[in-house]
């Protein structure tokens, strides 16, 4: 199997035994999915590489699975390379699971209609937006715009579930607790993710606030995707963490929970940045970010160089808090991200450059 033909956890499994790469499962998903994992011994300081959280972030995904194939670094590997393999499989998959029948669209007004027509709830329609519930799984669509340099992704369907929630509170309790399922919205250009080929996948927490696979570690109610891995940074006491995503964009940057407190992670950081910045990448920065998905978002993060942005709130280890945020306890956690509006291929390369960069400065010291 291709790498980038990869479309479900069963196929990230086949993949693995075609590569003769051992494997085994934290456990499942409620919706029945195992979440791998894959533990390579060696020397010195073990090295935790995690991507998929966002399912709908593919080049990480086939980023972690490439790191791993060719893993020559004589340091223990710890990898978790699909965090969430339901909506990893695509929009039409995530439906089929919970009609119990496989089911086909096209279009955002097929998949309006499908929807409705299946509906057990419908929670919420208003223009554009529509909220049903379907075998107890929450579905969603909202209409993208029409110019396709307006794409944002799933991050505006989250708004929009939130808002939906705070100006209507008795949805909450019929929504709380539950998994809910997003386009990914990212149009023609986003190779590998477009608008439904990956889905988005989160929980819609007691208060009525979407939280998505990269939230809640160390909470009281942490699903099964954020409990497993939580459990096996607690075992590993990773003091290198690399996280890999896709944001907006067409280039990269990079989450850092704690980069004025920790040297190592400005260090890393620094070096991942400067790496790519030679490759003649322009690196995507917060005001970028910001014309996306709008103002709020300056004021959650600093920006101590152009594109590492560090989370103003979140800037210690604390309970229920992301999970880079959470593997900071225990050394560096950085997050990578990649623009998945550039081509899969160098969103994928851009991940490799990153994490090789990272690989050898800790080669180089041991
Ligand atoms: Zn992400």
């Amino acid at each position: 199997m291709e790498l980038f033909e990869i479309r479900t956890v069963r196929d990230v499994m086949q993949w693995l035994d075609e590569q003769n790469i051992p494997y085994s499962s934290l456990g499942d998903t409620a919706m029945g999915d195992p979440i791998l994992a894959i533990e390579k011994p060696g020397e010195g300081a073990p090295v935790m590489i995690t991507a998929g959280a966002h399912a709908g972030e593919p080049a990480g995904v086939f980023a972690a699975l490439s790191i791993l194939r060719d893993w020559t670094c004589k340091n223990p590997l710890v990898m978790v390379p699909l965090r969430d393999p339901f909506g990893f499989q695509g929009y039409e998959a995530c439906l089929s699971h919970a009609l119990k029948r496989p089911v086909r669209f096209e279009t955002h007004a097929e998949l309006w209609a499908m929807l409705k027509d299946n509906a057990d709830a419908l929670i919420y329609e208003d223009g554009d937006f529509l909220l049903v519930e379907i075998a107890d799984i929450l579905f969603t669509n909202l209409l993208p715009p029409a110019d396709i340099a307006l794409y944002a992704g799933p991050r505006t369907v989250e708004q929009r579930v939130n808002r939906t929630l705070k100006e209507h509170p008795e949805l909450v309790a019929k929504t709380a607790g539950k998994r809910i399922v997003f386009p990914s919205n990212a149009g023609p250009v986003a190779e590998n993710v477009w608008d439904f080929y990956r889905a988005f996948s989160a929980e819609i927490t007691e208060a009525g606030i979407v939280a998505d696979m990269n939230r809640r570690f160390g909470g009281d109610d942490e699903p099964n995707e954020v409990r497993y891995l939580r459990a096996l940074c607690d075992r590993v006491q990773p003091p290198v963490v690399l996280d890999l995503h896709e944001g907006q964009g067409s280039s990269y940057y990079f989450f850092v929970p704690d980069y004025f407190g920790n040297r190592q992670i400005e260090k890393y950081t620094n070096i991942m940045h400067e790496t790519l910045k030679n490759q003649g990448e322009q690196v995507t920065t917060l005001q970028d970010v910001e014309n996306r998905l709008g103002g709020h978002i300056r004021e959650s993060f600093d920006e101590p160089l152009p594109g590492v942005l560090v989370d103003k709130g979140l800037s210690s280890p604390q309970k229920d808090s992301g999970f880079s945020t959470y593997a900071g306890r225990y050394g560096a956690a950085i997050t990578v991200e990649t623009g998945r509006w550039a081509p899969l291929e160098k969103r994928v390369r851009l991940h490799l450059l990153a994490a090789s960069a990272l690989l050898d400065e800790m080669g180089k010291n041991g």
